[in-house]
């Protein structure tokens, strides 16, 4: 998780109406390479119509970016290569690496036969509470609370807020409501518990999300075998940094790779900010992570790698493959650069 809504479509507009000029801009302002970012690839998702459908792509579609790309010379290499291609300032070539948050399961079930048929390597960014249980896959629960609800009470500071959750409409509104009540509003220390209070009310299983959708330890363990994949840290409980105290940050940000070593014999050399977009993510975070001894970091922060980002390996921008704009063209468009300075004020080099 996850892009923010309006922020997307803003881009994709954007992306439409400069899509023309993309193929004359790409040799003056295309980037040395790129970070795809996915969540889920699946075919089948349990709700197409779902709010969160933005987070999932099909298998077709990730197909088609990876030859399209291919076939237009990007070299498809693990993020450890990346950050060596970075400090090189992309000698050798354009190229691309490929990165997926939260460890869904359909990453192994449905992305890695795609992968493997690439032979492109992919970076798995794990948060250890959301796969243990200790954090809740707190997006899909909302989405549960509300479609089982006709309406929903928050506690606020002045009393408490009803919110109509009777029709479908009203239904996207309220997740909308109930996204910014807990991220901003909620303490991040106090979301489990209010969320799990809603939960609770509302007859949803909090753990049935992450259950149903989240690989197994065992599953992480055995796709970590795999060659083509990397596991990489996701905090310990998907936190949003920047909401927490210096001492409860540097902590999610330095024990999760001792709880990863645990599992998976392995201390991880890449990161993930959760949610990594400004009001997650700023210096003090980008601070703690290359305290802690990671290789490199992964914001959700939209741009291309530019050589500049030798400089800023713990503040590396994406390009979201997003299940809403599921065209080629639409990623050749963002490839190409031109959507880089459009969403964020003018920078070519994007950090936080
Ligand atoms: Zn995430």
């Amino acid at each position: 998780m996850i892009d923010g809504g309006e922020a997307i479509r803003k881009l994709a507009l954007n992306v439409a109406r400069y899509s023309g000029l993309a193929p004359l801009a790409k040799p003056f302002i295309g980037g040395i390479g790129a970070i795809l970012m996915l969540h889920r690839v699946t075919a089948t998702p349990a709700k197409p119509d779902s709010v969160n459908r933005h987070l999932n792509i099909a298998p077709g579609f990730l197909d088609a970016v990876i030859a399209d790309m291919k076939a237009s010379g990007y070299a498809f290499v693990s993020m450890d290569e990346a950050v060596e291609r970075i400090k090189a300032g992309g000698k050798g070539g354009e190229f691309a690496t490929i990165t997926a948050d939260d460890a869904y399961r359909d990453n192994m079930t449905e992305a890695l036969p795609v992968l493997e048929k690439h032979g492109a390597p992919i970076t798995i960014y794990v948060a250890p509470g959301l796969i243990s249980g200790t954090a809740d896959l707190w997006w899909d629960v909302v989405e549960e609370i509300v479609d089982a609800c006709d309406s929903l009470t928050l506690a606020k500071p002045n009393g408490s807020l009803t919110i109509d959750c009777s029709t479908t409409a009203k239904k996207v509104q309220a997740n909308i409501r109930l996204h910014v009540y807990l991220t901003s509003e909620v303490r991040e220390e106090d979301l489990q518990t209010v969320l799990r209070d809603l939960a609770r009310a509302s007859g949803v299983d909090t753990n049935g999300p992450r259950l149903r959708t989240l690989m197994s330890w065992d599953e992480i363990r055995s796709i970590a075998a795999h060659p083509l994949v990397t596991i990489g840290a996701h905090t310990i409980n998907h936190s949003n940094l920047k909401r927490l105290s210096e001492v409860d940050a540097r902590h999610e940000v330095g024990a999760v790779r001792g709880l990863l070593q645990a599992e998976l014999g392995q201390e991880p050399r890449h990161f993930a900010y959760p949610y990594g977009y400004a009001s997650a993510v700023g210096c003090r975070e980008v601070g703690f992570v290359r305290d802690a001894g990671y290789t490199s970091a992964v914001t959700t922060r939209h741009g291309l790698l530019r050589a500049e980002h030798a400089g800023f390996l713990h503040a590396l921008p994406r390009i979201s493959v997003n299940g809403r704009y599921q065209s080629v063209a639409h990623i050749r468009t963002m490839l190409s650069g031109v959507t880089t300075p459009l969403a964020n004020a003018g920078k070519m080099v994007v950090t936080i």
